[in-house]
């Protein structure tokens, strides 16, 4: 058993932010990176909306605001272990317990954000296809469909930025979507609205991905009507919201309908001593600049939470 002050579930912005501000604060944050460092972010080409970053010659990628962030809570004494957490319990702590693959650690606290990850459409062919014409992220297989058309699924603000995004390699883009209006925000419609290479079946969903070996094509039922028809793509690119990935915490915190952890002002969760930052808890922004501010607001807590203990 490892003896720790402090540990962070997850290395997304809400993580590395926690860990940056316990490591100031000289908590010596351990961080379980989880599969994938730097969560999200790390699948997101460019980020144009965090505030003080803006440069316009070159706009910074998700992955170097990862290493950025790393970077900066290894300098002030984090240590990050790329290892996933299986099990926890924060019933009879503190100190808090939490088991991953290779260790067991002893924490005074705990800060909780491991994320959010894709919905699937829950379709016949999307496991089949997933790697094989099916992918839940533009910028990581955006360049695998060259001169290929394509299906986007959701009307959301993803489904735009990744749409737009897919057009730089795709001939076409269409976005399928089950209603007649997007939930996207203005600037992100007018600019998908603007891009020729993008076009839309409204009030549409796909009952069945289809191929021989990668993708060939997909079923489509129209919502209003019923009817069915097969449009011929090489991919399709899933972008329906996303759930938390709170499996491993289930009856050790309160939770809400939806598996997202609930928190107070103050980031705190039921558990005394454990707070949880990011998208685990937060169903509505969603952002970098949302989720780094909480995972400060987690650590800030948390450290005046430790000082009074003493
Ligand atoms: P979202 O806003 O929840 O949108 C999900 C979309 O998928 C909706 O259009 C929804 O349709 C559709 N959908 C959901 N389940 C479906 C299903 N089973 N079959 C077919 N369609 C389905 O998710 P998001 O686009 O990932 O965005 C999440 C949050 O991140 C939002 O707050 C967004 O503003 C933010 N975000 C911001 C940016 C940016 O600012 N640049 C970029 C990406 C995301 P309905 O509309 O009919 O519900």
């Amino acid at each position: 058993m490892q003896k720790e002050r402090v540990v962070i579930i997850g290395s997304g912005p809400a993580g590395l932010s926690a860990a940056i501000y316990t490591g100031r604060a000289l908590l010596k944050p351990v961080v379980i990176t989880g599969t994938q460092l730097g969560g999200q972010i790390s699948l997101t080409s460019e980020v144009e909306n965090y505030p003080g970053l803006y440069n316009p010659a070159a706009t910074p990628t998700g992955p170097d605001m990862v290493a950025l962030m790393q970077q900066q809570a290894e300098h002030f004494g984090a240590r990050l272990v790329y290892d996933e957490v299986t099990e926890v319990d924060f019933r009879n702590g503190p100190p808090f317990t939490v088991k991953t693959y290779g260790e067991t650690y002893s924490a005074d606290a705990v800060i909780v954000t491991a994320g959010a990850s894709p919905k699937h459409l829950d379709v016949p062919g999307e496991t089949e296809f997933v790697g094989r014409g099916v992918s839940y992220c533009g910028t990581c297989d955006g360049f695998f469909f060259r001169g290929k058309d394509v299906a986007v699924v959701g009307g959301g603000d993803s489904a735009m930025e990744e749409s737009i995004f897919l057009t730089k390699f795709a001939d076409k883009v269409t976005i399928v979507h089950r209603r007649d209006e997007l939930r996207a925000g203005p600037t992100l419609q007018k600019r998908a609205f603007a891009n020729e290479k993008i076009n839309f079946v409204w009030d549409s969903v796909i009952e069945e991905i289809e191929g021989n070996g990668v993708v060939q094509g997909v079923k489509l039922r129209n919502v209003k009507t019923g009817q069915e028809e097969e449009m011929s793509v090489d991919g399709v690119f899933i972008f329906i919201g996303h759930y938390p990935n709170s499996k491993f915490l289930v009856g050790q915190v309160a939770m809400d309908e939806h598996g997202y952890v609930i928190t107070d002002e103050f980031m705190r969760t039921s558990v005394t001593g454990v707070y949880a930052a990011g998208e685990i808890q937060d169903p509505h922004y969603r952002q970098i600049a949302t989720s780094v501010g909480q995972g400060v607001a987690a650590a800030m807590q948390l450290e005046r939470w430790l000082a009074e203990q003493e």
